[in-house]
């Protein structure tokens, strides 16, 4: 286990200098002091590791594998494990300190965490990317546990690869430990709600931002990028209370129909084609650029970080953003969308849903009892929509947009927290 240099950085903005400047921004309106500012801004453990994994041909490939741990103020830290090939430690250290905000934001007793391989998941065989997600969990052994830290899916990642590393936690305690991971399958202890989880708190999101700019969803569009877990339940649901979804996209291209998208049969289609919209024929395909520009009420952003950044956002049309994904918006993006009075739902606040149900996975795996899922839903909505209301009046308080305004709920209570517990 080693600590690691800064590995290569992506094009465009540096997700962790995006998470940091809205830190500092947000710090300063708080009038948080140094010190704490100082502790809060670098994490509190990051490991790399090496993982040599026999590939079905034979060979052995190596795999680099991360957890970054940002924070364990408000107990034990929480986040997903991210398969791409665009893994890098900077995009891990920024999600990480983004767990840490949405938690707080939510007000659930966790710190913030995230992992990540660097792997196509697409190119892998179900064996390849068992041996491949085992070799990791016993690398993370001392890392991961019940009280210390607990993964979850997120990009490239599902209930199988949970249930991989629930069992192989599990083999080296010599008993089962639920507890370790959640967004496991429901035989194993999953809860139920939780993969629509991430999506129904985006919906949810919407609606209450909706209301206050005194937008009918019955009278509303929306277009949504990104068509995987989040995207693809913020749509069935968003449809379900009356929006009209006009636009999708996913790696194969975006499509658009005005008298709104059947989401079903997208869905369906989807799931009937290898995982992609290629060839869905309920709507025109158009260049995924322009569903940023579309004359929509509402823009979901369900992907990935930086696809809202100063080279689109002028010709944004929107009357709000909902963001799904982490890290949607470039910090530079964020003065043009003030100035055009664009109100955002920002990701600490808009995709926290899946957080909160992980949560609720936990605690039912430590009660050793399984709630119904109707349960589940009104828990989590009723968290989404507080944490709403305190984020919207915080930036009416602080005269501050809602991204500066959730980071500024978030800080100030694990800045609370951190005083109480004490340092060194
Ligand atoms: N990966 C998800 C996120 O970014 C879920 C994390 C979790 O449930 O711990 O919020």
């Amino acid at each position: 286990m080693a600590y690691i240099e800064p590995a290569p950085i992506k094009d465009k903005e540096n997700p962790f200098e995006s998470m940091m400047s809205r830190f500092q921004i947000a710090s300063q309106a708080l009038g948080l002091d140094n010190e704490v500012y100082n502790v809060l801004k670098t994490p509190v453990k990051q490991v790399l590791v090496s993982l040599p994994i026999t590939m079905d041909d034979g060979s052995i490939q190596v795999f680099e594998g991360y957890r970054v741990i940002h924070s364990n103020i408000l107990g034990p830290s929480k986040g997903g494990v991210r398969y791409d090939m665009g893994v890098n430690l900077d995009e891990v250290k920024a999600l990480a300190a983004w767990m840490t905000w949405k938690c707080a934001v939510v007000d659930i007793p966790y710190g913030g965490a995230k992992g990540g391989i660097r792997c196509n998941p697409r190119q892998m065989s179900a064996g390849e990317m068992e041996r491949l997600t085992r070799a990791y969990t016993i690398a993370m052994l001392e890392i991961f546990g019940p009280d210390r830290d607990i993964p979850a899916p997120d990009m490239g990642t599902g209930p199988r690869e949970m249930a991989w590393m629930m069992d192989e936690f599990s083999r080296t305690q010599g008993m089962t430990v639920n507890s370790v991971v959640t967004g496991k399958p429901l035989v194993l202890g999953g809860s139920l709600g939780r993969t629509e989880a991430t999506g129904r708190g985006v919906m949810v999101s919407a609606l209450a931002a909706m209301e206050k700019l005194k937008i009918n969803p019955y009278q509303s569009t929306c277009a949504i990028q990104g068509f995987g877990n989040v995207g693809s339940f913020a749509a069935l649901l968003l449809e379900e209370r009356g929006v009209k979804v006009v636009c999708i996209s996913d790696i194969s291209g975006a499509y658009f129909n005005e008298n709104g998208i059947d989401i079903k049969a997208a869905i369906e289609y989807r799931n009937e084609n290898k995982g992609t919209l290629e060839g869905f024929e309920g709507a025109e395909n158009i260049d995924p650029d322009e569903l940023f520009h579309l004359e929509v009420d509402v823009l979901v952003p369900a992907a990935k970080e930086d696809v809202i950044t100063v080279k689109n956002v002028d010709k944004i049309k929107a009357k709000l953003i909902v963001e799904g994904a982490n890290g949607p918006t470039s910090a530079k993006a964020d003065a043009i969308i003030n100035e055009k009075g664009i109100l955002v739902a920002p990701d600490i606040l808009a995709n926290a849903g899946g957080v909160t149900v992980s949560y609720f996975e936990w605690v039912q795996n430590r009660l050793g009892y399984k709630w119904t899922g109707e349960r589940v839903n009104r828990r989590s909505d009723r968290i989404m929509k507080s944490a709403f209301e305190r984020v919207y009046n915080a930036s009416i308080e602080y005269k501050v947009p809602m991204r500066i305004a959730a980071y500024i709920v978030a800080i100030d209570k694990v800045a609370k927290t951190y005083k109480y517990r004490g340092g060194f």
